[in-house]
C-alpha cells in the first residue's frame, strides 16, 4: 500500500536520533515534508537544519535562545520555545507523524501531547513510555493513535509479531528475548568499573548514541527501562521477557512462539532502519544503511546477563513489579545520578547504588493522572540528589 504524503514533526532533531531521521526524509523528498524540528539549545545546529528542511515552526527551549534562532533562520520559519511549543508542534492539525526522540522526562508532555491528538507517533523517547506507562497505553488506546517503536530492540519485536497483535496468548507467543550488548564493560574486571570516565562509558562498541543513552548501555539501566517499554508496547508480563547478551548486535531482539518457532530481525547496527520502516510502515523504504553481510560477520554470540555485574536489571524488574509510580521514579533517579556521572560528580557504580537507595525508600503509589507522575519524578530526584550527597 502506497501511503500518502506525509507532514513530520521532529522532537529532538539536534540528537543522534534526530540526525538520523532528517537522513532518511532527505532520501525521500515525495514522501515526506518536514513540519517542525526542536532542539534544546543547540541553535546552530537546529538553524542549519531548518535551511535544509524549511519546517513551518522550529522549538527551543527558552526566549533568549529562540530570538538567536529566528536571526539565523529569517522569515520562512516561526520559531517557538518551551514545553507549550513543543506540543504544540506535536498535537498540530497539519501533522502526520511525530518522531519522538527528545532523552529524557523532557519528552513526556509532548510525546503524549501528539498520542492525544492521534498522531502517528514513532517512539524513540522510552523514558516518556517507562513513567507514564498504563496512562500512556491509555491516551494511544482512547485516540487511535499509531504507535511505531524506534528502540531497536522493540522494532524488531514488532517486526517478528503478526500484523494484528493484540496480546501474547491470542498470538500463541511464550515469550520474548531483548537482545542486549552489553556495552563497553562488559568483560572489565568489576573492580575496575568504579575508576571508568564519562568518555569511556559513552564508547560504545556497536552504536552511536546520545551520552545518557550510552551511559545506560554500559550500567544496562538501559535495558531495564527496555523491559519495562516492551512489556507495555506488547502487553507482556516482565516475567515472560529474557535479555539475551548478544555482543555483535545483528539479532535486534527475538519472539519465541509456544510451537517453539523463533523469530527473530536482523540488520547492521544503524538506527536509519527502525526509523525507515516506522517512517514507512508498511510499506518499506530505502534506508541508506548498507546491507547485511553475515559471511563476513561470520559469528553470532549468546550469553546470559551477568546480574552481579549488572544490577540495574533486578532494579528495573523490581520497580516493573511494583507497578504504579516505581518506574517513573526507577527513570527520574536514574536521570539525576547518570547526570551527575557524565559531570564528574559521581563514579560509575554508584550510579546504580543511587537508584537502589532511592528505590529502597519509595513508597509505591498508583498512577492516577499526568500530574501523578511529574510528582513521582519530583520527589525521586529530590531523593536521589539526596543520596548522593551521602555518598
Ligand atoms: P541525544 O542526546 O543525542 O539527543 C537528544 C535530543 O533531545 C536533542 O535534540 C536535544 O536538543 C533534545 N533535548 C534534550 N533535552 C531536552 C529538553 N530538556 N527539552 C527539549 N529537548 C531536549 O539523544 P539520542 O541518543 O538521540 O536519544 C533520544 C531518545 O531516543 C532517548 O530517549 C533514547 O533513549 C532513545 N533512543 C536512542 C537511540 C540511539 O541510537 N541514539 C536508540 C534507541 C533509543
Ligand atoms: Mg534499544
Amino acid at each position: 500500500m502506497m501511503q500518502s504524503f506525509q507532514h513530520v514533526t521532529v522532537l529532538g532533531s539536534t540528537g543522534s536520533i534526530g540526525v538520523s531521521t532528517l537522513d532518511v526524509i532527505a532520501r525521500h523528498p515525495d514522501r515526506f515534508q518536514v513540519f517542525a524540528l526542536t532542539a534544546n539549545q543547540r541553535v546552530k545546529e537546529l538553524a542549519a537544519q531548518c535551511l535544509q528542511f524549511h519546517p513551518r515552526y522550529a522549538v527551543v527551549k527558552s526566549e533568549a535562545l529562540a530570538q538567536q534562532l529566528a536571526s539565523l533562520v529569517g522569515e520562512g520559519v516561526e520559531v517557538l520555545w518551551g514545553q507549550s511549543g513543543l506540543s504544540f508542534v506535536a498535537a498540530h492539525e497539519k501533522v502526520d507523524a511525530v518522531m519522538s526522540a527528545i532523552v529524557g522526562a523532557a519528552g513526556l508532555e509532548p510525546t503524549l501531547a501528539a498520542v492525544k491528538a492521534g498522531k502517528k507517533v514513532l517512539l524513540a523517547n522510552k523514558e516518556a513510555l517507562v513513567m507514564a506507562g498504563q496512562l500512556f497505553m491509555d491516551a494511544v488506546t482512547e485516540s487511535k493513535s499509531i504507535l511505531l517503536p524506534i528502540d531497536s530492540e522493540h522494532n524488531a519485536i514488532f517486526q517478528c509479531l503478526p500484523a494484528d497483535y493484540k496480546d501474547p496468548s491470542v498470538a500463541g507467543v511464550r515469550r520474548l528475548l531483548l537482545s542486549a550488548s552489553g556495552g563497553p564493560f562488559r568483560n572489565t574486571p568489576i573492580e575496575q568499573l568504579i575508576n571508568v570516565t564519562p568518555d569511556q562509558a559513552c564508547a560504545h562498541p556497536n552504536w552511536d548514541m546520545g551520552r545518557k543513552i550510552s551511559v545506560d548501555s554500559a550500567t544496562m539501566m538501559n535495558k531495564g527501562l527496555e523491559l519495562i517499554e516492551a512489556s507495555w508496547l506488547f502487553s507482556v508480563s516482565t516475567q515472560d521477557i529474557d535479555v539475551l547478551i548478544h555482543p555483535q548486535s545483528i539479532v535486534h531482539s527475538l519472539v519465541e512462539y509456544k510451537d517453539g518457532s523463533v523469530l527473530a530481525q536482523l540488520g547492521n547496527p544503524d538506527m536509519r532502519t527502525p526509523i525507515a520502516h516506522a517512517l514507512a510502515w508498511p510499506d518499506r523504504l530505502e534506508s541508506g544503511v548498507r546491507a547485511l553481510d553475515l559471511v563476513a560477520i561470520a559469528t553470532l554470540d549468546f550469553e546470559a546477563p551477568d546480574e552481579q555485574r549488572f544490577p540495574a536489571l533486578a532494579l528495573a524488574r523490581a520497580a516493573a513489579d511494583s507497578q504504579g509510580n516505581a518506574p517513573a521514579a526507577l527513570n527520574a533517579a536514574n536521570e539525576v545520578a547518570v547526570a551527575a556521572f557524565l559531570n564528574k560528580q559521581i563514579g560509575f557504580t554508584k550510579i546504580t547504588e543511587v537508584v537502589d537507595t532511592v528505590m529502597q525508600k519509595w513508597q509505591v503509589e498508583t498512577l492516577s493522572d499526568l500530574n501523578a507522575v511529574q510528582r513521582a519524578d519530583t520527589h525521586a530526584r529530590e531523593m536521589a540528589v539526596q543520596a548522593m550527597s551521602a555518598i
